[in-house]
């Protein structure tokens, strides 16, 4: 049977990021455009739920007409509409919902409703040399850090995840206790650069024990003993000392993924790793899972930077494949603040 090639626009609006992006099944992406809401969130110290989904209701509309401008085509021309479903903020996500869902019965065009993480997984797909199934993935995002089995679109099995914070989150709150503004992780990330290495000697949570699980809330409340430990007397710590924790901070949080991947790896007899979430964008823990699985006689896949984080491209392309095998959502509008990976319909 042939299958009738597919333009997909796709709506990602979970969180903090605006995405929407048009997805051809034969010519690959045809525009993507972003909108951040990271400059909104910041004077809170973290994301406002209310404020986000404002602001998609505001920048969902036009960044889809922006979209059909860039990719050069009308509304008419797509032949299905895919947005996150879930998991996510619950007002956000009704906002990507509803337009998408109407806009997909205005064009009498089917509907799908993403799973933003299989979005995520998947994003390593839009690149020119992208990776065969099966492979182990590591998921590191703001919200969730879980290593997962993929034998094919919708083939599913969590083989460790977060027990309390998420890498990223775990970023954002010791970027916040170094005093660094809201996104933490990147600064984090440029702060340790000049840490010195060996000064502070972290733990490795949960890795002198065997599963695949993490945790990170030990690991953050040892920084902030640390940092009063080198605080002065008003609380201020030395600019070379926090340069330093930061340092130790992240190579604590690199060393145990790195570990839980070796792991993963070993665990399923795999040897391709993709790296995909907000955190991927890591210098340091890209660096250390090339040797992971350098070492496994492996390959390590991410996606490029701008589809590391939130964006509509990952939803556009992972609803085009899900619709190209003829799935497709009844007429109610989806939204799943909680929503199992390993619940997701195989293709
Ligand atoms: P996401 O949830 O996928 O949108 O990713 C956002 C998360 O990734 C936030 O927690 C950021 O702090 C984190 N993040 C982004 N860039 C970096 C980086 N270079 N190092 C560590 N964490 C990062
Ligand atoms: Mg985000």
């Amino acid at each position: 049977m042939r299958v009738k090639p597919l333009i997909v626009l796709g709506i990602e609006t979970s969180c903090d990021e605006t995405g929407v992006a048009i997805y051809d099944s034969r010519q690959g992406l045809l525009a993507d455009c972003l909108y951040s809401q990271v400059e909104i969130h910041a004077k809170y110290g973290g994301v406002i739920p209310e404020l986000a989904s404002r602001d998609h209701i505001r920048k969902t509309l036009p960044l889809i007409k922006q979209a059909l401008a860039a990719a050069g085509i009308t509304q008419s021309a797509l032949d299905g509409v895919a947005y996150t479903a879930g998991p996510g903020l619950i007002g956000a996500l009704l906002v990507g919902a509803a337009i998408g869902r109407a806009l997909g019965m205005g064009l009498n065009v089917p509907t799908i409703g993403v799973h933003h993480m299989e979005g995520h997984l998947l994003a390593p797909m839009l690149e020119p040399d992208p990776p065969a199934f099966p492979f182990v993935a590591l998921l590191v995002s703001g919200g969730h850090t879980q290593l997962v089995r993929v034998d094919g679109i919708g083939r599913y099995e969590i083989l460790g995840e977060s027990l309390d914070d998420a890498a990223g989150e775990a970023f954002d709150k010791v970027g916040k206790m170094l005093g660094l503004p809201y996104p933490g992780g990147p600064r984090v990330e440029e702060l340790a650069r000049s840490g010195r290495p060996g000064q502070f000697d972290f733990p490795r949570p949960m890795t002198n024990r065997p599963g695949l699980d993490f945790s990170f809330s030990g690991l953050k409340t040892f920084v902030r003993n640390t940092i009063a430990q080198h605080s002065d007397s008003e609380g201020a710590l030395q600019q070379q000392t926090r340069a330093d924790i930061a340092r130790a901070f992240e190579e604590a949080v690199v060393a145990t993924l790195a570990i839980k991947c070796r792991r993963a790896l070993q665990h399923t007899g795999l040897n391709s790793l993709i790296l995909a979430g907000g955190v991927s964008a890591n210098i340091r823990l890209r660096k250390e899972l090339e040797k992971t699985v350098g070492k496994a006689n492996g390959r390590l896949f991410y996606a490029q930077a701008r589809f590391c984080t939130d964006n509509g491209a990952m939803i556009a392309y992972a609803g085009c494949q899900r619709l190209l095998a003829g799935q497709h959502d009844d007429l109610s509008i989806q939204a799943r603040p909680r929503w199992s990976l390993e619940s997701l319909p195989a293709l």
